[in-house]
């Protein structure tokens, strides 16, 4: 490809919105372009490397036994309805209208299309197991769409889908997907880590996310390097039996004035105790309108939320308001779980062997000190409701646990029979039995691992693109075309390289030589050949973009070096 006569507008500058190193230099290299918040533009270096990661994954999925298909963007409404995810996906969801009024999802993801499907095509166990996978733009209406193409509006993503006859086969299909999965980031040269997740809203029995490291990831992970153990903090587990206090002999309970003291950190101070020995109430409002508190030791983080929501299995969850609690007769800044009229339940951090600790008194101003269960109080239950953090002991080897953030490019799920038996997609078993298909569903973040890519993949002049989604292999840079020897040598080296079938991109245009190095680093294509003023002593520089190695080389062994490529 000349660059003549290519299309890849670079900028000195980023756009004001570009916070991040891929959403800075996709656009600045001239991949990528945003038409509209989370609407992106691929230009053709950054189709290019999109079709990379494709194929790719397509490649590793086939292998895998996977059966590519494309389903339709648009579903209608009545097969969401039929899940109940037409009410609870909100405002993610973009609806469209037909001429007639009728409803449709603008896809988000197809496990009621790919359903769907199954239940009018697939009878017996025979037809089964099956897995359908399809590579296709996906549509959500998200809160932030930010960092490029690490959150869009539109983006494109592999989506897989498996059926099963049985929880056995099923596993058997997951485990499959964890290798592919595997395969396909280690091809794609990034440092990435397994973890379990939280299943979420999508249901299912247990799921993976595949995060690739970064700094200032949204997904937050805890893993143990000894180990291996990692999950997502919304479901990272700790050994809570390693982190509690000796015992101690109990006091008798006593109601203590504290004038304006209500944070964990006043408290502290001010009844010079150890924060571990406070216990915080937190009043929450589950979606359906019942309150219910919740304990938690002074120095864990803040209560996990996603387990409070799954523990009560609701969709959602809050912290009472200021307006909440006084309705419920709650004292702000007080709450303690003596006395109270809501249902109190305990983070394990509470559990039997804290002794002598401070609550508020549900009284204006005053704790009580030397508290005890059961003797004070009794929970209803001791719950993990806290997040897993940095130190604390891995769940598994009792290590202790490291904590870092990173970009969730992939993530898998073994669904069960939520969507089978919502959409009645059953199969007849060998023993004449109709039974609900056992589903796991599968996916890839396609165009965020571009973005992934270059987050990992970077200096502070450009993009250093891993040879696996590189665009082209090889940049040819002839350094002054108004001199013909330059441009013949050249013109030779880019023919040869096209004849021996090699991506390459020969940057021919008549700019200056500092300017072409510029564009050159942003581009960030491997290999590079310098043609300049050298040519006259019959030699040319070999580059290196990712180690910056250069090293000169006679015209006359170009031919070896392109063949090695
Ligand atoms: P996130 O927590 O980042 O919103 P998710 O859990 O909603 O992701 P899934 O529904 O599992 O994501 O989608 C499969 C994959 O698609 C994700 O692992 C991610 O790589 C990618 N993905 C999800 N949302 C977006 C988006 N808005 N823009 C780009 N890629 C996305
Ligand atoms: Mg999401």
């Amino acid at each position: 490809m000349r660059a003549s006569s290519y299309f890849a507008p670079t900028l000195k500058e980023a756009p004001a919105e570009a916070e991040v190193p891929s959403h800075i230099f996709l656009i600045r290299a001239g991949y990528i372009r945003q038409l509209a918040a989370g609407f992106y533009e691929y230009l053709p270096l950054g189709f290019r490397v999109l079709k990379k990661i494709e194929n790719i994954v397509r490649k590793h999925m086939d292998r895998a036994g996977a059966l590519e298909i494309l389903l339709p963007i648009l579903a209608p409404s009545e097969l969401w309805q039929e899940t109940g995810r037409w009410d609870v996906y909100g405002k993610e969801l973009f609806r469209v209208e037909d001429r007639k009024g009728r409803m449709f999802a603008l896809g988000p993801t197809h496990e009621e299309t790919i359903t769907d499907l199954v239940r009018k095509n697939i009878r017996s166990y025979k037809d089964l197991p099956k897995n359908f996978y399809q590579i296709q733009t996906k549509f959500r209406d998200e809160a932030r769409p930010r960092y490029g193409l690490i959150r869009g509006r539109e983006f494109v993503m592999k989506d897989a889908y498996s059926f099963d006859v049985s929880e056995e086969m099923a596993v058997k299909s997951y485990n499959l997907m964890m290798d592919t999965y595997r395969k396909i980031f280690d091809e794609l040269g990034l440092d990435y880590l397994m973890v379990e997740a939280d299943t979420g809203a999508i249901g299912g029995k247990y799921s993976h996310e595949f995060v690739v490291k970064v700094p200032n990831g949204e997904a937050h992970i805890v893993y143990c390097e000894k180990c291996g153990y990692g999950a997502n903090v919304e479901a990272a587990k700790y050994e809570f039996e390693l982190d509690k206090l000796p015992p101690e002999e109990e006091k008798p309970l006593e109601k203590v004035y504290t004038p304006g003291v209500s944070s964990v950190k006043d408290i502290v101070q001010f009844l010079s105790v150890d924060e571990k020995k406070i216990v915080k109430t937190l009043v929450y409002i589950l979606d359906d309108g019942t309150a219910v508190a919740v304990l938690i030791r002074g120095d864990r983080q803040e209560l996990n939320e996603t387990k409070l929501i799954n523990h009560f299995n609701v969709l959602d969850a809050h912290l009472a308001s200021s307006e909440e609690l006084s309705k419920l007769g709650v004292v702000e800044g007080f709450v303690g779980p003596i006395g109270l009229d809501i249902p109190v339940y305990a983070d394990l951090s509470v559990k039997k062997d804290l002794h002598n600790f401070v609550v508020g008194a549900n009284e204006e101003d005053y704790h009580y000190i030397n508290v005890n269960i059961p003797r004070d109080f009794k929970p209803v239950d001791f719950i993990d409701f806290s997040t897993a953090r940095e130190g604390d002991p891995c769940p598994v080897c009792k290590a202790l646990l490291k904590e870092t953030t990173g970009l969730e490019v992939g993530h898998i799920f073994l669904l069960g029979t939520k969507y089978s038996e919502a959409m009645k997609a059953y199969f007849v078993d060998k023993d004449g039995r109709e039974k609900p298909i056992i589903m796991g569903c599968y996916g890839i973040g396609v165009s965020r691992l571009m973005a992934a890519a270059v987050e990992q993949n970077h200096d502070e002049n450009g993009i250093i693109w891993p040879e696996s989604i590189a665009p082209f292999k090889l940049h040819i840079l002839a350094l002054n075309t108004k001199d013909n020897q330059i441009k013949d040598v050249a013109e030779n080296i880019y023919q040869q390289a096209l004849d021996m079938g090699i991506e390459v991109l020969y940057d021919d245009r008549d700019i200056s030589p500092g300017a072409k190095f510029k564009d050159a680093d942003l581009i960030g294509i491997p290999y590079r050949i310098v043609v300049g003023k050298k040519v006259k002593e019959g030699k040319v520089e070999l580059q290196k973009r990712a180690s910056g190695e250069k090293e000169e080389i006679e015209i006359a062994e170009v031919e070896e070096f392109l063949k090695k490529l």
